[in-house]
């Protein structure tokens, strides 16, 4: 008991660790130290201490040097981080988790610098074709006309050069849009006759032709043909991708859009012992009548309370997700202005669409609040936004519920009135949190400053108008449409910079950075309240479940363009080493 007799005021806490978190003997030694380096708490106080330690699935002691080498013993693991930097976990407010993972194994990844011309993406399609069995489709995903040299989407044409014979859909990196081959079009019926379904767009040639490129929900008129997997190859994509997060220091994700096939997978690698990241579920919303969106909403309501419980934190049935609008890469996000195009061009008459009745969509998003869901809104366009927001506070009105933590993912472009009101939400009910894509600003930043246009590209995730009406948000990758690593995301929110600067260096200006701890919380502890965690993870504290990251440099110190390069050396989630550098 001597041990707890050192207890600083920093080491106080332990105490409290002990009887919440559950550890049963007081004078046991940690299992794990981290001695010698810069231990980033991202506490209250903004913290910065020498060491910690780790006891069973807890951090249970902050502070320095010899503070926490009193509490290890001959057992117990010690790591030297030589002056290396230790962060919370990183965690992703917006991955498309399971289907990503999925995507990483068994689709053909056609992202940049994969291909950087038409050509190159012919080469690989063609490649793809010949390991494949009779009749299997080629499907590929990742491409982006505005990383490939033409600058012009891939058209049906292009594909049946290399082939013809078998069916072939290729995903953009946004998701919102994709192309077919010949073949796969005349597979779903699609000719110049077919109107464009409700919410979608066949793109048509100068002739009125389908050109093969189909957008929002015109994706589905091929899509649904392509086989789906199977159970395996579902968990195997999960797991692949927890391992792939835990390489570079996160720990936790938001998987938006879900069903009950992928959830029985989350279940079983959860129960096999192999899900080291916490994951955080949204279900996709149901179509139907009003009042069979009611019934589903009661029955989800019976376990998707992650306010009340959280079973043991690895997987969450958090809520439901909705869309009220597309993309800023198809131009179909909904606006108040017309779209713009080549930067300074205008897409005349083209101000994007909602994906379905407006109206109908606030009675279903009702439905849900109603039940006491917590709900993320898929919202771009800033007249999606304002639409979402007024949702929320006409709900708030009709059934007062505070704490749902309602969310705006993307959040792209508020108007002022938007982010007042935002202001408001948050203040008031503890509602309205952007849940931002940081990295859209670089890796689909070309195509997104083409098509936003030279003002609002100025008004793109505006962290900094954020922080000063005193708000949250919760950073994400919306992985696949962009890449994970989330250091990725915190040097975005601070660098504010496309990939290639086709239309200049900083289209988007720097007003609206921020710092990069305010970054890094919101890939820490601004995600953990969006997942409902923030009393277990999101910050280096005891009594908090050891998600640790250890990194090879300071983010705190070192030059802005170096923090897209850190590397994760060290990832500990719930007190167990899941990571190692090789060599490190
Ligand atoms: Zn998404």
């Amino acid at each position: 008991m001597h041990r707890l007799a050192l207890a600083s005021l920093f080491l106080i806490p332990l105490a409290a660790t002990l009887a919440c978190g559950g550890d049963p003997v007081p004078s046991e030694p940690a299992d794990l130290v981290l001695l010698g380096g810069r231990v980033i708490t991202l506490d209250a106080d903004s913290r910065v201490a020498e060491a910690l330690a780790v006891r069973g699935a807890h951090v249970a002691a902050v502070g320095s040097d010899a503070e926490i080498e009193a509490l290890a013993s001959p057992a117990t693991r010690r790591i030297d981080l030589a002056g290396r930097a230790v962060t919370p976990g990183l965690m992703d407010a917006h991955v498309h988790f399971a289907s990503g993972g999925q995507s990483m194994l068994y689709t053909l990844d056609l992202s940049y610098p994969n291909v950087e011309s038409i050509a190159e993406v012919q080469a690989a399609v063609a490649g793809q074709a010949e390991r494949l069995g009779d009749g299997e489709w080629v499907r590929g995903r990742g491409w982006d006309e505005g990383k490939l040299a033409e600058l012009r989407y891939i058209l049906a044409s292009d594909l049946d050069e290399v082939v013809p014979d078998r069916p072939v859909w290729l995903s953009h990196t946004m998701g919102h849009y994709g192309v077919a081959n010949s073949l796969a079009l005349d597979m779903a019926g699609i000719t110049a006759d077919t109107p464009d379904p409700p919410g979608g767009t066949i793109d048509r040639d100068a002739d009125g032709r389908p050109t093969g490129v189909l957008k929002e929900s015109a994706q589905g008129l091929v899509s649904r043909l392509i086989p789906g997997l199977g159970p395996e190859e579902q968990r195997a994509g999960i797991r692949a991708l927890a391992d792939a997060f835990n390489a570079e220091c996160m720990t936790g994700g938001k998987d938006p859009g879900i069903g009950p096939r992928v959830w029985e997978a989350y279940r079983d690698v959860q129960e096999a012992g192999d899900l080291s990241v916490r994951i955080f579920a949204l279900w996709r919303g149901r179509n139907g009548t009003i009042d069979e969106v009611r019934g589903y909403a009661d029955s989800l309501a019976t376990f998707t309370r992650p306010h009340e419980s959280t079973g043991d934190d690895h997987l969450i049935a958090g809520g439901v997700k909705l869309y009220i609008d597309g993309s800023g890469g198809a131009r179909t996000a909904w606006l108040y202005e017309d779209w713009n195009r080549d930067h300074t061009d205008t897409d005349t008459g083209n101000r994007g669409y909602p994906t379905m009745d407006p109206d109908e969509l606030r009675r279903r998003f009702h439905a849900y609040h109603d039940a006491g869901l917590h709900v993320s809104i898929h919202s771009i366009g800033d007249r999606a936004i304002d639409w979402t927001v007024d949702s929320f506070r006409e709900a708030l009105e009709a059934t007062p519920t505070r704490g749902l933590r309602h969310g705006i993912i993307h959040s792209n472009i508020p108007t002022d009135r938007a982010l007042d009101l935002m202001a408001e939400l948050q203040r008031d009910w503890e509602t309205g949190y952007p849940e931002p894509s940081p990295t859209f600003i670089w890796w689909i930043g070309d195509t997104y400053a083409g098509n936003f246009g030279p003002e609002r590209a100025l008004r793109l995730n505006p962290f900094r108008s954020f922080r000063e009406r005193g708000m949250i948000w919760a950073s994400g990758s919306d992985y696949s449409v962009t890449p994970f690593p989330a250091r990725y995301g915190v040097w975005a929110s601070v660098a504010r910079q496309p990939l290639l600067g086709v239309y200049g260096e900083q289209p988007y200006g720097t007003a609206e950075s921020v710092d990069v701890e305010t970054a890094l919380r919101s890939f820490t502890t601004w995600v953990a309240h969006q997942m409902f965690l923030e009393d277990k993870v999101g910050t280096i504290e005891p009594g908090k479940y050891a998600d640790l990251a250890v990194w090879d440099r300071d983010p705190l110190t070192v030059p802005t363009e170096e923090l897209r390069d850190m590397s994760c050396e060290m990832t500990v989630f719930n007190g167990d080493v899941v990571y190692e550098r090789a060599g490190g």
